[in-house]
């Protein structure tokens, strides 16, 4: 699980990135962005489909990878069940905020 988020959270950075640089420079992609790109089809391919669906899907909302920080969702802010992120940490929940449903990087 770790894995997949830290793969999707890179993925989200990048795609950042991108977005940023389309922003300043338009559609004339410069040498870093293309390695960027590069990456990014990479990434894509690495994550299991259904996972990539719900990422793009969140992330047409904001960020779709966020941390948690002491006990609370980076995203939404609200706290999240002590019991909830031992159940994720010991692999038999999915890092998902209970309250957002976004792919929560769990920290503790
Ligand atoms: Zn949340």
């Amino acid at each position: 699980m770790q894995e997949l988020l830290t793969a999707l959270l890179e993925l989200q950075e990048l795609e950042i990135v991108l977005e940023e640089s389309r922003i300043v420079h338009g559609d004339a992609a410069l040498p870093s962005a293309v390695r960027v790109e590069v990456r990014v089809k990479a990434l894509r391919q690495a994550v299991p489909p259904g996972e990539l669906r719900r990422y793009d899907g969140l992330r047409r909302g904001g960020p779709a990878v966020v941390k948690e920080h002491d006990g609370s969702c980076g995203g939404c802010h609200l706290n999240v069940n002590r019991g909830d992120l031992n159940r994720m940490l010991r692999l038999e929940m999915d890092w998902l905020c209970p309250n957002c449903g976004r792919y929560l990087l769990v920290t503790l």
